[in-house]
């Protein structure tokens, strides 16, 4: 390993330890902190962001950077992806001008906030000049950036969530999608066998539900010594660096098993994170996850592949039974598992089914596109949105607090963002089809509780190479395959058809 090499670790290092502090003091605002905390956390947060974006973008670590380049040939292939993934972040960092990152980060605040007020009132119009304030910043950061050859403004706002991903090639996988995925909804949800929600208006405190997800923690290998679980509005994971990954999950009252998906899908995220090599290579890229795409594959896996399947159930159904007793004694298995896949056509996206979710992906990626490009006005986002909606998922909105102010992404310049989510899914897909392959047993082990082959897989040919893969690569060597709807479909027709008679 070169000095030049060692040199930049130790400078990596210290501003990825600046993100970490950033993110605690971020967690914390949203676990502890008392409400009247808000007006000096926001300038612990300015001051912080202000130091790490300085030491991130300092002449010393591009000189490094080009010293590592140089001697490149001293370097094995692991440490020479480290450094081709340094350079993409040194660049990216180093072409926005401070005045335009300090602009967005006083916009992104003010029109979220905007945005809150706007969505509780259900008024567009109140949120709309702050959409338009905060698309033409984000179109200036696009155009920093750079568009790719041949590309859109899209793609470089894109790139930065899925390093390499093109509009083009989103939609060339989400136009048959939605068409296969439509006509499956469809089927689904006009089936006359449609199975009963067995679980509707079954309440347990939340106490219990808490004990529960603890247990179901411990059980799948989320490393709660080196992590914790905490309750939120908003769930999420935050991985601070070596040892210490945190969870939120949120408790609903009316529905008892509901918050067990938001603990498993932010579990997933968790394990990935204490799945990267942190102890030997933290604040370098071969301890960073490859991509939100890569991120969310692994959510989606452990809260649906694995938390909606009938064979973890026959494991986790007794725990639950043991945890809420007497509430769900009654219930079977089968009546559970029925439970827990119901599909229905649905104004939300985050309480959408696996079956109609990525059609509401497939709605925001067409319209952010069209926003970024100017094709569509945003004075007219919700007539837009409607008039998709009802295409899409046969429901006419009824208003724009379920309709497009639902989500907060676009009020903080999320661009982007929404296809990672599919993507996701994809890739969760795909990846769950060789990893049946390779554990053949592997739903007679989530039966019995046995999830640590299924975890192990996961670190070996997912974790451990941090980013030394980009995410298209990754597939590839994964599952021999580029990514492909196929997988996805092949699940949901198997899964869902037998299930409701169709
Ligand atoms: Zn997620």
């Amino acid at each position: 390993m070169s000095k030049a090499y060692t040199d930049l670790v130790k400078e990596q290092k210290d501003v990825a330890t600046l993100g970490a502090i950033g993110s605690l003091l971020g967690w914390d605002q949203e676990t502890y902190m008392p409400p009247d905390g808000a007006g000096s956390r926001a300038d612990q947060q300015e001051l912080l962001s202000t130091i790490a974006h300085q030491r991130r973008i300092s002449p010393r670590i591009g000189t490094l950077i080009e010293e590592c380049e140089a001697s490149n040939g001293a370097l094995d292939e692991t440490l020479k992806a480290s450094v081709r993934e340094m350079r993409r972040d040194y660049d990216l960092a180093t072409k926005l001008p401070v005045e335009l990152v300090a602009e967005l980060a006083k916009t992104q605040s003010l029109s979220q906030d905007a945005w809150k007020h706007a969505r509780a009132s259900d008024n567009f119009a109140m949120f709309a000049p702050w959409l338009e304030k905060v698309l033409n910043l984000t179109r200036k950061k696009a155009q920093c950036y750079g568009v790719p050859a041949g590309g859109e403004l899209y793609d470089a706002l894109l790139d930065e969530y899925e390093p390499g991903a093109t509009a083009v090639q989103i939609e060339a996988i989400f136009t048959p999608l939605q068409a296969r995925l439509s006509s499956l909804v469809a089927r689904l949800c006009d089936s006359p066998k449609k199975p009963a929600d067995a679980l509707k208006g079954i309440v347990v405190p939340q106490e219990q539900q808490h004990a529960f997800g603890l247990e179901v923690l411990k059980a799948i290998g989320f490393d709660l010594s080196a992590g914790r679980l905490d309750t939120t509005a908003h769930p999420f994971c935050s991985g601070f660096g070596p040892g210490d990954t945190r969870l939120t999950t949120r408790y609903n009252t009316s529905s008892c098993l509901e918050p067990l998906s938001s603990t498993m899908h932010e579990a997933g995220h968790g394990i990935y994170e204490q799945g990267l090599p942190k102890a030997t290579d933290f604040g370098t890229p071969l301890a960073e996850a490859v991509s939100l795409g890569i991120h969310e594959s692994q959510s989606r896996m452990w809260e649906n592949l694995v938390g909606r399947s009938r064979g973890f159930w026959t494991w986790a159904l007794p725990v639950a039974k043991r945890h809420f007793a007497p509430a769900i004694d009654g219930l079977t298995l089968e009546q559970v598992y029925a439970s827990v896949n119901q599909v229905q056509r649905s104004f939300i996206r985050v309480e959408a089914d696996e079956a109609t979710y990525n059609l509401h992906v497939m709605l925001r990626f067409g319209l952010e596109r069209d926003l970024i490009s100017g094709a569509l006005p945003v004075k007219d986002l919700p007539g837009e949105w409607n008039k998709r909606f009802k295409q899409l998922l046969g429901l006419d909105v009824t208003s724009d607090r379920v309709g497009c102010l639902q989500d907060v992404h676009w009020s903080f310049g999320l661009v982007g963002y929404f296809p990672t989510y599919t993507l996701g899914n994809l890739y969760a897909a795909q990846f769950w089809q060789t990893i049946n392959k390779a554990l053949p047993d592997l739903n007679g082990q989530m039966a019995r509780g046995e999830f640590g082959p299924l975890k192990s897989w996961l670190n070996e040919h997912i974790h451990k190479h941090g980013r030394r893969y980009r995410a298209g690569e990754l597939c590839q060597r994964v599952t021999g395959q580029p990514l492909s709807p196929e997988p996805l479909m092949e699940y949901l027709e198997s899964k869902y058809a037998p299930l409701y008679g169709v």
